[in-house]
């Protein structure tokens, strides 16, 4: 453990640094708001600001400024984001200002920091060295498996319910000895919780939530680790502070101290993650809990152009119960916001495809686009799209590369090797590639472990001593266990690279994968190359040194894997959901699915609260373009295999008319042949039967003109200017219109 002498160190840096370095730089680019909060003296610092305005420039140049200046110590500073994507940004931009000067800040996610405080005091937190941490799909798997132990329903308890109770509870700091019995509704939930924790512990295993929840436990619960860390961490700064919850607010108080300075940037406009335990009043609580706590607004936006601003300060005024903030800019107007209604969700892809193509022919960065939907499943369509245009994209979310079945069992074996008692790595590897281990001997060893309370791998070495099982299933298991032995022992002297690719060849599970696809291209082995090589790029951040390079690098895996693919891709079109594009920003976003159902989602319209968190998402969103902003709805949708008629999304109402531009005349969205069923219009007029413009008979009205149109399925309706009977609106479905020549 790092122990400094702290203010000796302190005011030698500080003269260093004063003797030798024009500092002008930490405050050029910044407006008077800005400095005020890069410089400000006081102890803690809340900046509550909108989208745009520099929060995060702010953040890291104040983290420049203390240590460059002000002379705290760079090992002094901890700063939190939201993402390892912005926390790797944040890492750079304070290399940019500040060249070898972040050596020793801990700059990380919550998530990650809490795993690298573990890593380093597992015996005080609790567990094994070697412990590894679960990720949702598996823990969804476990607490299958533990409802099925308890000889519960999984209708009545669904799996992923239990999960959602068992992570809720965490994210609120509870666990299940402190949670009130009683209430036979949830009983049997807080039982699952109970055997769930009962069986991580055992297999030293660590959910997401747990990572956070053990930290702050090990940090209540032993005194001098804690005033260790309070007086190496005396800044604490952290970025996106509306989205924390319970749990990350009690961690940065305990941290704190009453000696630390924290600075909390945010934006309440910006929560978007109240489904998942955030609390934006933890930004009032801040005012309250952190004593003279001074709050600095900004005002001025940098980032978007003055039409997008107009776009998302529109939207967001219809939320209720804001803290209230006006965003302005001097930028100029720029283009028109592009609003583009398409036929169905691959004419939306096109359309984008197209939109990046002119951007790229026009001079600009593919990486400088994004594509942005509500939810993952709308990817396929826009990935397809650009695969057939050849375009290079990245896509964050879907399933991710660390989630993809292949390079989770590889994983897998990893764990295994890494920690014997890791129950879901085992349960994982023990069949894949199968290996004559059937289903019969394996309940036989659940069980065994269970009434032992012991880890799988130890019931099947007491199944294997034992002798009670068939001797063919004991060698098959035997034949398991000498696997995972062998490649522990001849891998300890390879580096990770060589030692996952022979892992891969040992287990056969390259010859597995090569061999279902039968010699076709498949994604899955060079997914599991891409492994290989991941690995080789893989180094451990100066932090990590101390740990195991295998333990460090499944770390990474389990951290990662919320985010992207692997990283060459970087440079292509980015793909993400809304929720991952926050703090983020591009010159051109497209942003899809703009329909009432998907966006807002259906749900949201169903739960109080929620349709305001969906707006914030709108407004993210619109935020995150500088230039460009292109904005489409679908007349229809195939989503999960169930094609649905969209309307426009009320988002898109709610933007002033004043910045946008339809690009397409909305006549086009009508295709006769769809909006009539086919009957009265005739296949052959479905392409061009109607225009702006087109002449058209009526065999009420007689003859006329379009002049018109709008709605869109069986409400299209046309406005047709007839020369005798004078202007109509009509329903297509029902008008029974003739195209003329
Ligand atoms: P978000 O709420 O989306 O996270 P933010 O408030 O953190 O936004 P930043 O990302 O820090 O905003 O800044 C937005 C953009 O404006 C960035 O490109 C940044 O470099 C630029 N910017 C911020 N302040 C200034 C300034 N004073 N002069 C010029 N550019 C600036
Ligand atoms: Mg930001």
């Amino acid at each position: 453990m790092r122990q400094c002498s702290d203010e000796m160190e302190a005011s030698a840096h500080f003269r260093r640094y004063n003797a030798r370095m024009d500092v002008s730089h930490l405050l050029d680019g910044l407006n008077a708001d800005q400095r005020e909060a890069v410089t400000a003296t006081d102890r803690h610092l809340l900046i509550l600001a909108g989208a745009g305005s520099g929060k995060t420039r702010v953040l890291v140049h104040r983290i420049a400024w203390l240590t460059q200046v002000v002379g705290v110590p760079p090992w002094g500073v901890l700063a939190v984001t939201f993402t390892n994507k912005a926390a790797r940004e944040m890492r750079s931009r304070c290399d940019a200002l500040m060249p070898d000067g972040t050596r020793g800040m801990w700059i990380g996610t919550f998530h990650g920091i809490a795993h690298r405080l573990l890593r380093q005091h597992w015996q005080e937190a609790g567990l094994p060295e070697s412990f590894q941490i679960l990720d949702s799909d598996d823990q969804l798997r476990m607490v299958k498996r533990i409802i099925a132990d308890l000889g519960l329903d999984d209708r009545r308890f669904p799996p992923r319910q239990a999960a959602w109770f068992i992570n809720a509870h965490k994210d609120e700091g509870r666990r299940a000895a402190s949670i009130q019995g009683g209430n036979a509704s949830t009983d049997p939930f807080l039982e699952i919780y109970r055997a769930y924790e009962a069986v991580c512990q055992r297999a030293g295993l660590v959910d997401f939530a747990e990572l956070l929840l053990r930290s702050h436990e090990l940090l209540l619960r032993e005194a001098g680790l804690l005033d260790h860390y309070r007086r190496r961490f005396g800044t604490i700064l952290i970025d996106e502070f509306q989205d924390t919850n319970a749990l990350q607010y009690a961690f940065v108080r305990v941290l704190a101290g009453d000696t630390g300075s924290v600075l909390v940037v945010g934006d309440d406009d910006q929560s978007i993650y109240g489904w998942r335990g955030a609390r934006v009043e933890n930004v009032q609580h801040f005012l309250r809990d952190f004593p003279q706590a001074r709050m600095i607004r900004l005002e001025r936006n940098y980032r978007s152009s003055a039409n997008i601003l107009a776009a998302a300060n529109a939207v967001i005024a219809n939320n209720p119960g804001r803290l209230g903030k006006r965003l302005w800019t001097e930028d100029a107007d720029g283009e028109p916001i592009d609003l583009f209604a398409a036929h169905d969700e691959n004419d939306e892809a096109r359309y984008a495809v197209a939109r990046v193509r002119e951007w790229i022919d026009g001079g600009g960065r593919a990486g400088d686009c994004a594509i942005l939907y509500r939810s993952n499943a709308q990817s396929r369509a826009f990935e397809e799209a650009l695969l057939q245009a050849g375009l290079p994209y990245r896509v964050y979310g879907g399933v991710r590369f660390f989630e993809r079945a292949e390079v989770k069992d590889a994983l897998a074996y990893l764990r295994l090797i890494a920690n014997r008692a890791d129950d879901a790595a085992l349960e994982r590897a023990i069949n894949t590639p199968t290996r004559g281990i059937g289903a019969r001997t394996l309940e036989q060893v659940r069980a065994r472990a269970r009434e032992e309370a012991v880890p799988l791998w130890e019931a099947i070495a007491r199944e294997i001593e034992a002798r009670t099982l068939a001797s063919r299933a004991r060698q098959a298991l035997s034949g398991f266990v000498d696997l995972i032995e062998r490649l522990d022992a001849s891998g300890a002297d390879l580096e990770l690279a060589p030692r996952i690719d022979e892992m891969l060849a040992a287990t056969g599970l390259r010859a597995h994968y090569a061999n279902e696809s039968r010699g076709m291209m498949d994604a899955r082995t060079d997914n599991l190359d891409e492994l290989v090589t991941v690995a080789s790029r893989f180094s451990r951040s100066e932090e990590d040194a101390s740990m195991n390079e295998l333990a460090a690098f499944l770390g990474y895996a389990a951290l990662e894997a919320g985010e992207g693919q692997a990283e060459s891709w970087e440079d292509g079109i980015q793909l993400m959901t809304l929720h991952s594009a926050k703090g983020l920003e591009f010159a051109q976003v497209f942003l899809g699915g703009m329909e009432e159902g998907l966006f807002p989602a259906q749900r949201s319209m169903e739960e109080p609260g929620r349709l305001e968190e969906e707006r914030r998402l709108a407004y993210v969103g619109i935020t995150r373009a500088r230039e460009r902003l292109i904005l489409s709805w679908a007349e229809s949708r195939r989503i999960h295999g169930i094609d649905t008629l969209g309307a426009p999304s009320r988002f898109l109402r709610e933007v002033p008319p004043a910045v946008l531009r339809e690009v397409r005349p909305r006549i086009h969205l009508l295709r006769p042949a769809q909006v009539a069923g086919g009957r009265a219009m005739g296949s052959s007029d479905a392409a061009g039967g109607f225009r702006l413009g087109q002449r058209v008979r009526h065999a009420g009205f007689g003859e006329g003109t379009i002049v018109d149109a709008e709605g869109s399925g069986a409400h299209a309706r046309v406005q047709v200017n007839f020369e005798e009977a004078g202007a109509k609106w009509l329903v297509l479905a029902f008008a029974r219109l003739e195209p003329m020549a």
